[in-house]
């Protein structure tokens, strides 16, 4: 890679390079492009978790309310609008609402999305091609010893920096497979506690996300009875990730909140390897259309995602080759090099990215929870400094035809994507980083 012929084409690698926060606008941003998948693909999935539904119902006592849907509050946060107005001395018009991925049930970050969608289909696939399951049978039969004693002959296998690896863990282990999570050194040790105390084989590296998603495919590789969850490049999970659009457009409906060329939407998420903000923004995409406009975020120390796609080399390049060391508190984020699928269908759908500093993640954390009472790790929180940075760019605005008129109606979207689960001492300790580093 000729580094220094990079710096001249995108001055703003020199930015990043340096460790500077940064915000990129995709110049491709909605022109037409080929899509590999199409609206038909998400609605597949949709009825797919709603075959789940008993079965999920049934197994996670958590979502009987809402009939075993994994689904999460969506929340107006006006005194967090506020601080945020507060904290970078800007207005932010219009309303802030926050997506509480963090959340979720079953595994409380937004790879209870994706990542249960994944091994949901992949048992589906089993049982229905042995005969036992079909269409139109109530899944909760899925519950049986006999579905057990099926999946307990296959085995199912993720490299994970944390969240992906609880959330697959989780729901492999339920349905009876033999599941094994490679997991980087970042990952939290309760993460991989809690794991083992539901029965999942965790094997530990010390490197860092890639080389165990590596060690995990290569494992996998050779057994076909092992179904490999490929973090950086699967179709299914990016499709599971994609039906968040159509229930978040139902959340709006019910809280009488419009979004059409008046009534912007502005829809904020935090980017690991690209799959989850990746598939949302697909799904945001088909419902809302050139009314909705994402942006990613990531940390300063690993913006994989935002390199890959402003230098059009997606996976062919890595924060590494600017001198970045990928290491980052926002352990959800850590990743090197963004995934092989994504950028190239984010091409022409995302609106821009931009990165932040760890320290400003641990801000927020103690913002939100101050403000909403909401507990969001500090991956969770890169989002939130997202509405005040597009605003600042007047020339932006101006190219997508946001006059001050319209902005005026916007709806910005945090997009909340993980916390919940995080033990109460560990919640307590990123607070009180939070709240000191607010007063430094
Ligand atoms: C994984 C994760 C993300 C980003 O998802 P990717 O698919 O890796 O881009 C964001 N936030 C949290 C908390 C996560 O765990």
């Amino acid at each position: 890679m000729d580094v220094n012929q990079l710096y001249e084409d995108y001055p703003l690698t020199r930015r990043m390079q340096r460790g500077e926060e940064v915000i990129w606008f995709n110049p491709d941003s909605g022109e037409t492009g080929e899509l590999p998948f199409t609206q038909e693909n998400t609605a597949d999935a949709e009825a797919r978790l709603r075959r789940f539904a008993p079965y999920i119902e049934a197994s996670f006592p958590e979502t009987k309310e809402a009939g075993g849907i994994i689904e999460s509050p969506l929340k107006q946060a006006p005194d967090m609008q506020a601080a945020l107005e507060k904290r970078y001395g800007r207005a932010i018009p219009g309303k802030l609402l926050i997506k509480c991925d963090s959340h979720l049930p079953v595994s409380g970050s937004i790879k209870a999305r994706g990542g249960i969608y994944e091994v949901l289909k992949l048992a589906e696939t089993i049982a229905a091609e042995r005969g036992m399951l079909s269409a139109g049978d109530n899944y909760a039969i899925l519950t049986e010893k006999r579905f057990k004693d099926l999946f307990s002959g296959y085995r199912v296998a993720v490299g994970s920096t944390g969240n992906l690896g609880l959330s697959i863990g989780i729901i492999s282990a339920k349905l009876g497979f033999d599941v094994t999570v490679h997991m980087s050194a970042d990952a939290r040790p309760w993460k991989k506690d809690m794991l083992r105390s539901k029965g999942v084989h965790v094997i530990e590296y010390p490197e860092d996300y890639q080389k165990a998603v590596a060690e995990g495919r290569r494992q996998a590789e050779g057994d076909p009875t092992c179904h490999f969850v490929d973090d950086e490049g699967s179709a299914d999970l990016f499709l599971g990730y994609s039906t968040a659009a159509a229930r978040l457009k139902k959340q709006l409906d019910a809280l009488k909140i419009a979004i059409d060329t008046e009534h912007p939407l502005f829809v904020y998420l935090p980017c690991g390897v690209g799959g989850g903000p990746g598939g949302v923004t697909f799904g945001i995409k088909t419902v809302f259309g050139e009314n909705a406009h994402c942006f990613f975020a990531e940390p300063t120390h690993a913006p994989c995602m935002l390199l890959g796609m402003m230098t059009g080399l997606n996976d062919g390049i890595s924060v590494s080759d600017i001198g970045l060391d990928g290491k980052t508190a926002a352990d959800g984020l850590a990743v090197s090099r963004p995934s092989r699928l994504v950028g190239r269908v984010m091409r022409t759908l995302i609106d821009g990215a931009f990165t932040v500093e760890d320290e400003e993640m641990y801000r927020l954390l103690g913002l939100v929870m101050d403000t909403e009472q909401l507990t969001i790790e500090p991956s969770g929180c890169a989002g939130f400094p997202g509405p005040p940075r597009v605003l600042s760019d007047a020339a932006y605005l101006e190219k997508k035809g946001l006059a001050e008129e319209r902005m005026k109606n916007a709806v910005h979207l945090v997009w909340a994507t993980g916390g919940n689960m995080v033990p109460e001492e560990e919640m307590e300790a990123y607070y009180q980083k939070g709240c000191q580093l607010m007063q430094e």
